[in-house]
């Protein structure tokens, strides 16, 4: 435990060692104890969002990405059209999956630094009759901007339409009742705010939807109907699932309900944000984002117009001190940014801030 790095990143993120510590046996995947843990995972996976009785949960080997590009492939008919609302890299991101998958794509888009408006999205869907699908992102992990799900989930089904909702960044801390908010399906990974270990994705889809998409999908692999069929005839993955990820993800997600549910775990996530955001202000790093938009799951940080300032020299001088901050995907503007989720608490940031100060002393900062 001691030798691994703080992740500050949006995952793959700092686990706990409960969770790390599940995946050291090996399972037989055809085995009835595996079995047992997949519909384990299954059903505690439909629990964090109320969609017992709804909807059906249907876990994917892969990354985030995997499980968007089988929920467009799948859910999104041949002749269907949809409808992409992006104000970042992973909105951007869906529009690029649809168009590989052979699906009409349409894109509303907004600066990265705007919410998407649930009015213009109610507009857009009178003006085309052809649009049946809608994706959202729901907090757009560029930024950390959280979307207005519930607005725009109410415009996209009085339009008769069915939303796809990319949930990576938000499921397990943000609020998303599945029995007030119509979602068609619910996408997200193992590795963000369920503090489980990289290795699948997996979709919340609405039992109907699931019924219409068979046959759907191009891909052999990235099928949610034929995945589903598969788990419903004998509880089994098509294919060789990870076993150790899904064994990490159970712990993961029994850790999650101990902790109190996504309700307690977004106040945790939140004096996270709070204890980071008050210090770096403090250290003359103000954030990107207005307050009112800003998630509590990663932060976007202005740098300093200070000359000394070398992105490189915090991350490299904060790496040396164990702390691993996200180099990734700067944004137009001039940006980087700090996570927030994953096993850590508020002294954890405190810890952080005390080394970004140091770090800002070597670089010679004027702060
Ligand atoms: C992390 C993430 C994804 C998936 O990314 P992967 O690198 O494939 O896991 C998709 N959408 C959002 C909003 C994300 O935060």
């Amino acid at each position: 435990m001691s030798d691994s790095p703080l992740l500050l990143t949006p995952g793959p993120l700092t686990t706990r060692v409960e969770t790390r510590r599940a995946m050291m046996r090996d399972w037989g995947s055809r085995d009835p104890a595996f079995i047992a843990l997949t519909a384990e995972l299954r059903e505690r996976l439909l629990k964090v969002a109320g969609g017992e009785g709804t909807h059906v949960a249907i876990p994917l080997q892969g990354s985030g990405t995997f499980i968007v590009e089988a929920a467009v492939a799948s859910i999104v008919p041949p002749e269907g059209k949809l409808l992409v609302l992006a104000n970042g890299a992973y909105g951007e991101r869906m529009i690029e999956i649809a168009r590989r998958m052979g699906r009409a794509v349409e894109a509303l888009r907004w600066a990265e630094d705007r919410p998407v408006e649930p009015g213009a999205v109610a507009y857009a869907l009178a003006a085309d009759r052809d649009i049946t699908h809608v994706g959202l992102i729901h907090c757009e992990t560029t930024t950390g901007l959280l979307n207005p799900l519930q607005a725009i989930a109410q415009a996209v089904s009085d339009a008769g339409r069915s939303l796809i909702l990319d949930a990576m960044s938000s499921f397990g801390a943000l609020p998303i009742d599945l029995q007030t908010t119509p979602v068609t399906a619910l996408l997200a990974s193992s590795n963000k705010c369920l503090e489980g270990v990289p290795g699948i994705g997996f979709a919340l889809v609405d039992a109907l939807a699931v019924g219409k998409a068979k046959g759907n999908s191009p891909s052999l692999s990235l099928d949610l109907a034929a995945q589903h069929q598969g788990f419903e005839a004998n509880g089994q993955w098509r294919f060789t699932p990870p076993v150790q990820v899904v064994a990490a993800a159970v712990e993961a997600l029994r850790l999650l309900e101990a902790e109190g549910g996504p309700r307690m775990r977004l106040s945790r996530y939140q004096a996270n944000f709070d204890t980071l955001a008050v210090g770096m202000l403090r250290l003359g790093f103000p954030l990107y984002l207005d307050p009112g938009l800003q998630a509590p799951i990663i932060a976007t940080f202005l740098p300093p117009t200070d000359r000394a300032f070398a992105f490189e020299r915090l991350y490299a001088g904060l790496a040396q001190r164990g702390f691993l901050i996200y180099p990734g995907k700067l944004t137009q503007a001039e940006s980087f940014r700090i996570g927030c989720i994953g096993a850590l608490e508020p002294a954890d940031f405190a810890r952080l801030l005390v080394a970004i100060e140091a770090v800002a002393v070597e670089m010679g900062l004027s702060a």
